[in-house]
């Protein structure tokens, strides 16, 4: 008999079961559900359960740390996009730059610039997207929307870097309906900055919504949704 583990039937069923939905969220708001792109928040995740969801379909996956990150990128097939999603420490970014497919955290010119430089030193063009606090939360990343135009203004110089869109995490709620506003406000700022139409600066990219969220966020415009928890489970952050 063949026998699968229980958590292999579930991860890959978690994972083609919110694709499917986000697939749908994208035809009922009337958007090619090819516009968005589901990425498997894998932090705290052993390997065996990132090759499940890989197997499932996943070809994008977000870590939050660099460390982690980097222990897993060789264990896994080279046609993985990685995207790093969590806060990024400037010292850190030398060991990911070129090496992940996108940054979706990039909050401070500081860091943006501690990006180009790596980038160029690298011979790279590294990607980005500008990470904006719509809801103002104090534990919150991020600039406000003033903050974000001028980081987008003032990035977009940097060399070795390709901005190409905005990043935020919406408030903790058990009703996405109540984020529905700031993902909403989160692509009218990017409408409004492609409106601007700077050089080096594309705004085509959203990256907005988590397990509790994501439909929510794909009506409004997300073109990546960022999925651990209704993947792959619950964290069990006491081991580290
Ligand atoms: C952990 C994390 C996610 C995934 O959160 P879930 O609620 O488990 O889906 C998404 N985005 C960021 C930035 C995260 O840190």
């Amino acid at each position: 008999m063949i026998s699968l583990s229980a958590s292999k039937i579930m991860i890959a069923e978690n994972y083609k079961n919110i694709l499917e939905k986000v697939n749908n969220a994208a035809k009922v708001a009337g958007r090619d559900p090819k516009e968005v792109t589901l990425i498997a928040v894998s932090k705290y995740k052993p390997l065996s359960d990132l090759k499940e969801a890989y197997d499932a379909g996943a070809r994008d996956f977000g870590e939050n740390h660099v460390q982690e990150m980097l222990e897993k990128m060789p264990e896994m097939p080279s046609d993985v996009r990685w995207h790093m999603i969590g806060h990024l420490q400037r010292n850190k970014v030398k060991y990911i730059v070129g090496k992940v497919f996108l940054i979706h955290s990039v909050d401070s010119l500081r860091l943006a610039e501690e990006i180009s430089k790596e980038a160029v030193k690298a011979g790279v063009v590294q990607d980005i997207l500008i990470e904006v606090n719509v809801a103002g939360e104090e534990s919150k990343w991020g600039g406000n929307l003033e903050e974000t135009v001028n980081l987008v203004k003032e990035a977009g110089k940097l060399p070795g870097i390709s901005i190409k869109g905005l990043m935020t995490v919406a408030p903790y709620t058990e009703n996405p309906e109540e984020n529905r506003k700031y993902f909403s406000a989160l692509k009218h700022l990017s409408v409004d900055i492609e409106g601007q139409n700077k050089d080096n600066i594309s705004m085509g990219v959203l990256s907005m919504g988590m397990t509790g969220d994501y439909e929510v966020a794909v009506s409004e415009g997300a073109t990546y949704v960022r999925v651990g928890t209704g993947i792959f489970g619950e964290r069990d952050y006491s081991s580290h």
